[in-house]
């Protein structure tokens, strides 16, 4: 990391010390010599600072080195069990938790069904109390709680954690951060899901080179934008609104209040509920036979698999939506101008197929097509996605903000 020129010696001695930490959580283990030369810095200045590391218990002895000859130098590395850090995915009917080691690692994992979203204090608290009960076990093995993030699919205002509408939950108005807040012993920070979701998607490959646009095709549909390794949030958080563009002014209501959104005619619970109203209507179909009778039960899964199967009903759904998703994309790119479109979510796990029919729908609607070097792909399938993402964010915001223990 360049020094500003602006910075104090204080400031500059951080900034080294961060860079150092960095190297060792990198790199580790390594000695002394190979951090002075990889950070830039003095012998001296880089011992000052690992047995200022030593004191505060971040790092530990891995040995000495065994090639060479002459003295042996100690190999040093970062201790994984001082510290970790904790990402909470609020799903409309799950919570899932991750926690990573001060390494990046995943030390642990959990999920939960959670009950009506009403009252949303209630609920909140018990969010919190399970995020506190995974916390503390924790701790007793794994060193402090370094911070909590939370994810969830709602407009998140930047800086308060207040949520400002969650049509999934049929949240407005929330103060989501300080209720959590008030219960939880570490920094805690609220972020939207696709967001999060785009932090992991990108995590390994944030080098700064790279403008993604991050689709989440799921219950909903959402994005996030990640240029030049920062993710974007807007002026007041309500970036990424894709599921809410207009494609069909004729089509059916949204939730947000407009009629024809992406989301109202290509979404997880959009395509359910076309299968839904078509079978009602005493339509023949697989889908039929897929849900046993009961329309209740049918799921955009159940469209896609009839649709594998043949199923013109169900094709010509599939076929709808992918048209739509891929007149939406063309709207980001043609903006963005991004280098890559990851497609992430349960719709995006439907095969090459069905993302070939959303990259050729999307190229119908791209000017300069020939001169772009676009590259659409589908996103890595975790149920943790979100939760990882939640924590990675929480992590990048301590170190930005200059607040890890070191
Ligand atoms: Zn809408």
């Amino acid at each position: 990391m360049p020094y500003d020129k602006k910075l104090n010696q204080t400031q500059i001695a951080q900034t080294n010390k961060y860079n150092v930490f960095r190297c060792l959580v990198r790199e580790g283990p390594i000695n002394r010599a190979a951090i002075a030369k990889r950070v830039d810095l003095s012998i001296p200045t880089v011992m000052v600072i690992v047995d200022d590391l030593f004191e505060k218990g971040m790092i530990k002895s891995a040995g000495k080195s065994e090639t060479g000859v002459g003295k042996q130098p100690e190999i040093l590395a970062i201790d994984p069990r001082r510290c970790f850090y904790v990402g909470v995915d609020i799903g409309r009917s799950t919570i899932r938790m991750v926690a990573n080691n001060a390494i990046g690692a995943e030390i642990a994992s959990m999920k939960e069904p959670t009950g009506d979203p009403f009252p949303e204090k209630q609920f909140i608290g018990y969010v919190q109390k399970r995020t506190l009960q995974f916390i503390r076990k924790l701790m007793k093995k794994n060193g402090d709680v370094l911070g909590a993030g939370f994810a969830m699919p709602a407009l998140i205002e930047p800086g308060t954690g207040r949520v400002i509408t969650a049509p999934d939950f049929g949240w407005r108005d929330i103060p989501l951060k300080d209720w959590l807040q008030k219960g939880i012993p570490c920094p805690v920070l609220v972020k939207n899901s696709t967001q999060a979701l785009a932090v992991n998607e990108t995590h390994s490959t944030r080098d700064g080179d790279h403008t993604t646009l991050c689709v989440n095709l799921g219950y909903g549909i959402g994005a996030a934008i990640i240029s030049g390794g920062t993710l974007y949030d807007g002026t007041g958080g309500i970036s990424g609104e894709l599921g809410h563009c207009v494609v069909d002014r004729d089509g059916p209501l949204c939730k947000c209040g407009n009629s024809g959104c992406l989301e109202a005619v290509a979404s997880g619970e959009a395509i359910a509920r076309q299968a839904r109203m078509i079978i009602l209507h005493h339509a023949r179909s697989k889908i039929t036979e897929l849900c046993g009778g009961d329309t209740s039960l049918i799921d955009a899964k159940m469209v896609f698999d009839a649709a594998r199967a043949g199923d013109g009903i169900s094709v010509k759904i599939v076929n709808s939506a992918a048209r739509y998703i891929g007149m939406a994309l063309s709207f980001a790119v043609n903006i963005l101008d991004p280098d890559r479109v990851i497609l992430c979510g349960g719709l995006a796990q439907n095969g090459n197929e069905f993302l070939e029919k959303i990259k050729s729908a999307m190229e119908d609607h791209l000017v300069s097509r020939e001169n772009r070097n676009l590259n659409l792909s589908a996103g890595v399938f975790d149920e943790y996605s979100t939760a990882k993402g939640a924590a990675q964010v929480l992590f990048d915001t301590l170190w930005v903000n200059r607040e890890l223990p070191i």
